[in-house]
């Protein structure tokens, strides 16, 4: 937010586009279906009554301010967007209510706020003021009946920054203003002769990923709904469009386990205990993706391998569930897991020379004593 008058946006790195890259190898056919349809966002609101579209759209204008800026980020459509699909963020502080109840009790809240101090709703009162009242939202000032149990300040830090800023460090107009590098295609971004833009780590380019075979299925399939792993096949994740063979029983036969999960654990179960031949089902309750063909290099999008169901979390600091520790898809987190495997030391004294086993020695007999006596 700015005082005063709002501000251009200005950007270390005029005349750069990162759309310039759409039809290089850098971006694969998943990532350029996914910024089309971000770019082609309705700017017509379908979650946001006439009244809250006008209060949301001098909301966003306040918090980014995009006055002279060109193109302009179309905060408040992305935001009605979102709104529009309800896809959550994998938890809920308990202070708060469900995220689009909190969206609208915020927005009437906020104009009754503007109404009882200026006669006017937000969208209607001078910049300044509208920036004066945001002030008084962040500090948990604004207290009228209108809120109700959320605290303006909550909605402040929790729905207004965290949406608003999200959804715009989601879009290409952002990336371009920041000079972000953009999407890259699963193995990095590739030089290219037309924008000279080589980011991250150079890969050779590729000529399979311009000539992607056609049998490639669309990116935003219908894996969510439909289950995949059914009538004796399953995806093939490292082929495109391919399937492999998979043991089905029905639905009277009697099995020795049934496990929820595939994840690291319930998939890994699942494995050794078939290989042990017992019979074994498991469920999860993710899609079933074909990683090749629907994933795109782009991280909101990817946030359907998350478990953006709403969790409760309470306390004074309450754990943010969600995008960074709990995935829902047939793999579990591990299809979106950074691959680091931690592996235990070699023994000690057989890696220290013996000066430092001497120390490490004596250390662990002192806290061995420590816990004896403590
Ligand atoms: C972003 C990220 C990066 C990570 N990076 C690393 C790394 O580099 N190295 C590392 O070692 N670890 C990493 N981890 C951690 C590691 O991935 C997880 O610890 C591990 O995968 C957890 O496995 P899990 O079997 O406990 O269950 P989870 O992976 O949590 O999977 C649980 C599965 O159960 C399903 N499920 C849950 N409830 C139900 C239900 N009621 N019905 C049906 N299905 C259900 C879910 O859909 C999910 O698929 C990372 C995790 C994340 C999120």
């Amino acid at each position: 937010m700015t005082n005063g008058k709002a501000e251009a946006r200005t950007t270390l790195y005029p005349g750069y586009d990162v759309l310039d890259k759409r039809t290089t190898p850098s971006w694969d056919d998943a990532t350029r279906a996914v910024i089309a349809e971000r770019l082609a966002t309705p700017h017509e609101p379908r979650f946001f009554l006439a009244v809250e579209w006008l209060a949301v759209t001098s909301l966003c204008a306040c918090v980014v301010p995009q006055a002279n800026a060109h193109p302009v980020v179309p905060l408040a459509a992305l935001l009605d967007a979102r709104m529009f699909s309800n896809q959550g963020d994998g938890y809920r502080d308990a202070r708060m209510p469900p995220m689009r109840d909190a969206w609208r009790i915020g927005l009437a809240a906020l104009d009754a706020d503007s109404c009882e101090k200026y006669e006017l709703p937000f969208a209607s009162i001078d910049h300044e003021e509208q920036i004066a009242l945001l002030e008084q939202m962040q500090r948990g000032e604004l207290k009228g009946s209108a809120w109700g149990d959320m605290p303006s300040k909550l909605f402040f830090s929790e729905r207004v920054l965290h949406d608003v800023c999200g959804l715009y460090y989601s879009h290409l107009h952002a990336w371009s203003e920041i000079g972000f590098g953009g999407p890259a295609n699963p193995l990095g971004y590739v030089p290219s002769i037309s924008t000279g833009v080589t980011r991250g780590k150079p890969q050779k380019p590729n000529p399979a990923n311009t000539t992607r075979p056609s049998r490639r299925i669309a990116v935003l399939d219908d894996a969510q709904t439909q289950p995949r792993g059914k009538d004796g096949r399953a995806p093939d994740v490292f082929r495109e469009g391919a399937w492999i063979p998979m043991r089905e029983y029905p639905d009277h036969e009697e099995v020795d386990f049934a496990i929820v999960s595939t994840s690291a654990g319930g998939g890994t179960l699942a494995c050794r205990l078939s290989e042990q031949g017992f019979k074994v089902v498991a469920f999860d309750a993710g899609a079933w993706w074909y990683p090749l063909e629907e994933f795109a290099s782009d991280e909101a999008h990817q946030q359907k391998l998350f478990w953006t169901d709403e969790r409760i979390c309470d306390g004074e600091n309450p754990l943010k569930l969600g995008h960074n520790n709990s995935g829902k898809a047939v793999g579990g987190s591990t299809v979106h897991f950074a691959m680091v495997s931690l592996r235990f030391r070699r023994m000690v004294q057989f890696a220290q020379p013996a000066r430092i086993r001497r120390r490490l020695a004596a250390r662990l007999a002192r806290n061995v004593v420590l816990l004896r006596t403590g």
